[in-house]
This record gives structure tokens, sequence and C-alpha cells, in this order.
């Protein structure tokens, strides 16, 4: 497995072994439950805490504005759906973009199946939402807009100031799905106007199942799940305690490495891209050429189907990605690359690389030799 290249960190990343070494005491000696009252309970209940500190200090926000989750979808969905319930008085418009995650896509068309209406944003080629569009689409009755910070398959980032201060000013409730951005860019909600930010533990080398929605002060919203009193009511069930150790481990580590590791993905980028330059080979790059996230890099080879090109890499020993991991495995097209309307031949060829912790430019030199192999061989 040593010599095996993974370029599929927007997938998910390996737990950081600081991070493993964190959660383990919470699955073995501190056990308690944080609603007991006795010692246990409070031995795990200031764990909890600190952990909510850990992370509330990484975005600069109230610990006590944070939820949290099984991971960014339910972030995401605990956002779109609670605070679209919540803000029911208001109206039942919703604002999203067509190049949002699933776990917002759905969750709007869940809110269309109870009777709400959605505008899903077109993009521009880059990925790029319009603010012309955005200002054209509310209305009166809109009662949340969901734009999400760095997308997941192509890496550009949205305008979050720009339409935060936009819909601040209307008193709008602003969502944004911060999942990818959490870790390699500093976020700042409360300077942003955003209302709400979803992150999830392990896209940040921290467990699986754990994520946090940060609701801003005066922000309502309805629980999703019903049950104890945990999370200030807002989100019931006993805390993945662990997981959240976990989450807070990764988040300090990421905080102390970040712009090291920024600059590693702008170095393993580079070298990729100069690659296939000299080797003379086709491609298009995807996505926005500056505002994009680092660590993420999509690019079209003409005239070799992305499975193809997956399926080569694979038997080379490289992993990479069609997109969306939900999207892989099926002949479907992605969602992100046809909202940006770059043609069919495009979108029908296109490969995520995303980048981790464990990656070096060695091995991208490596991998991009291997991605010019294979393109000379089938691009003929
Ligand atoms: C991975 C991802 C999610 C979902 O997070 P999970 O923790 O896997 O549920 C949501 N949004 C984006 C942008 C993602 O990349």
């Amino acid at each position: 497995m040593s010599e095996m290249i993974y370029f599929d960190h927007a997938a998910t990343t390996p737990v950081h072994p600081r991070v493993v070494e964190a959660m383990t005491p919470y699955l073995t000696e501190v056990y308690g439950n944080p609603s007991s009252v006795h010692g246990f309970g409070r031995k795990a209940r200031q764990a909890l805490e600190k952990a909510r500190d850990e992370i509330a200090g990484s975005l600069h926000v109230d610990p006590q504005s944070l939820i949290f989750t099984s991971g960014g979808t339910e972030a995401d969905n605990l956002a779109v759906i609670g605070g679209a319930l919540a803000q029911q008085g208001r109206g039942r418009h919703v604002i999203t973009t067509q190049v949002e995650h699933h776990a917002v896509l759905h969750a709007c068309e869940y809110l269309e199946q109870i009777g709400y209406e959605v505008t899903y944003l077109p993009v521009d080629e880059t990925g790029t939402v319009r603010m012309s569009d955005l200002e054209r689409a509310v209305r009166e009755d809109t009662a949340l807009v969901s734009v999400m910070y760095g997308n997941n398959e192509v890496g550009t980032l949205q305008p979050i100031e720009q339409i935060g201060r936009f819909l601040r000013e209307r008193h709008i409730i602003f969502h944004t799905d911060a999942v990818q951005a959490y870790g390699v860019l500093p976020l700042d909600p409360e300077h942003l106007f955003i209302d709400m930010l979803s992150v999830s533990a392990h896209k940040i080398n921290g467990p699986k199942g754990v994520g946090a929605l940060y609701v801003g002060k005066h922000v309502p919203i309805s629980p999703l799940l019903h049950g104890g009193s945990q999370e200030r009511k807002r989100r019931a069930g006993t805390e993945n305690l662990a997981g959240i150790v976990g989450f807070a481990e990764a988040v300090r580590i990421a905080e102390a490495e970040r712009e090291e590791r920024v600059a590693k993905y702008k170095q393993i980028k580079a070298a990729m891209l100069a690659r296939f330059q000299e080797a003379g080979i086709a491609y298009h790059v995807n996505g926005h050429p500056e505002h994009t996230l680092p660590h993420i890099l999509n690019v079209s080879f003409p005239g070799i189907e992305t499975e193809t090109m997956l399926m080569n890499l694979d038997l080379l020993q490289v992993a990479a990605a069609s997109g969306s991991a939900c999207t892989s495995g099926s002949l479907e097209l992605s969602h992100v690359l046809q909202a940006m309307n770059l043609g069919e031949e495009r979108a029908e060829s296109a490969i995520r690389f995303s980048f981790g912790i464990t990656n070096t430019v060695e091995e991208a030199e490596l991998a991009a030799k291997k991605i010019v192999q294979i393109a000379t061989r089938l691009q003929k």
C-alpha cells in the first residue's frame, strides 16, 4: 500500500495519529454521559466543553453558538431545513445554487416536497455565482439563502462576504457549507455576515461521523432531532464525545499547520500542471483560476472518459475521483460541471485530484508522470 498515491482527500482523509491518541481515552476510561450529574458525567462534560471552546476559537465565535452534529450532511440539513422551518413566518422561499453538495441540494428538494419554493442560482464558467442573479432572486418571502464557501468538485470559492453583506442588509438568513474550506482557509463567519456555517471532522483528518453547525446568536433554528435537551435543545442525542474530542484535536493541528499545508498544496498543483504542460497532453483546468481551494484540482483530459482515466490511474496506484463521491460509480454527469456549461466533452472527461497532509510534491511528480503516460496513449 505504501506506494499508493491518495489524491482523494475531498472525499475523506486519514485520521491523524495524534487525533487517534486524543480520542482513545474517551473510548476507554472516560465513558461517562456528559448529561449525567456524577463524576463520570462531569469529566465527560468538561471534555465536551473544552472541545467546543477549541473549535469555536478557530472560527472566532462564541462556543454556545456551535451545535455538534453527526457530520457535514447533518449540519447542512439542520441549517437548510431547520433554518427554513424556523423562518416560516417570513415566507417559504429558499435560494441556493446549482453547484451545492447534495447535502444542501437534496435538503432543498425535501423543502420543495413540503411546499417550499426553491431558486437554484446558476453559475458562470468558473463555477462562481453572480451577485446580479442573487439580487434578482431575493423576494419578500425569502426565508433563507444557502451558498457554499468552496466547491468540493472544482474548488471554486464563492463571493461569500459580498453575499453576506447583501443579505444582512435585507435581514435574510445566510448559511454556507464550509466543509471543504475549513482547515485550509481562515474562517470568520461573523465578519463575513454568515448566520450559519457547516463543518465536518473527517475532511480535516478527524474521525468520520462528527461535524458542527455554527448558528449565530439571534438566528432561529428548528431542531431536526427530538429527544433529550443536548446542544441547548437544538440537537437531541447523547454526544459523540470521542468523535468531538478527536474533531477538536484535528482542528488544533490544522490551525497550527495551515499555512505550511496550503503552501504545499499550491506546490503540488503547480508541479502537476507543469508536467502536463511540458508533456504537451491536452487538458483543461476546471474551476476558477485564482479564487479556488488550494487542495482541489479538477482537470479534464479531452478524449478520455472520466471512468477510463480513473480505472487506468487505479491500476497505476493513483486514487483520484470523478467529482463528488456520490456521483462516481454511476454514469451520471457531475451536476457541478453541467451547471458550469463547459460542454459535454469536458464534463465527461473531468478528474478531481484533492490533496492532503500526507501528500508530497514527489508524489505529485510521480502521479503526473503516470497521467501523462495514460493520456499520451489514449488521446491519440
Ligand atoms: C463531505 C462534504 C459534506 C458532507 O459531510 P459529511 O461529514 O461527509 O456528512 C458536505 N459538504 C461538502 C462541501 C463536503 O465536501
